[in-house]
């Protein structure tokens, strides 16, 4: 059945165009409220364990800071809910 065959290939191409295109609209996104939260931060978040200055990262519109030197998150509320919604 080959006239199946190809409809379905096609879709899936379709289907993975889709996705390449919301991948990088959500990379967009993720950069430009990087980029607001370097521009919000007067002074640097230092990690209450080191004290290194915490670094910005955004991942899926959520923003949060990460000590360089270990695993430690600093989670404002709003991405912390976030955070959450996408793992329920
Ligand atoms: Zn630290």
């Amino acid at each position: 059945m080959p006239a199946g065959d190809e409809k379905d290939r096609l879709g899936d191409k379709l289907r993975q165009a889709e996705k390449a295109r919301e991948d990088q609209w959500a990379r967009d996104r993720d950069q430009e409220l990087l980029e607001k939260m370097r521009a919000k931060l007067v002074e640097p978040l230092n990690c209450p364990h080191c004290h290194k200055p915490l670094e910005p990262h955004v991942l899926s519109g959520a923003q949060f800071f990460q000590c360089p030197a270990h695993d430690g998150l600093w989670l404002e509320r709003e991405s912390a809910e976030k955070f959450l919604a996408q793992v329920r």
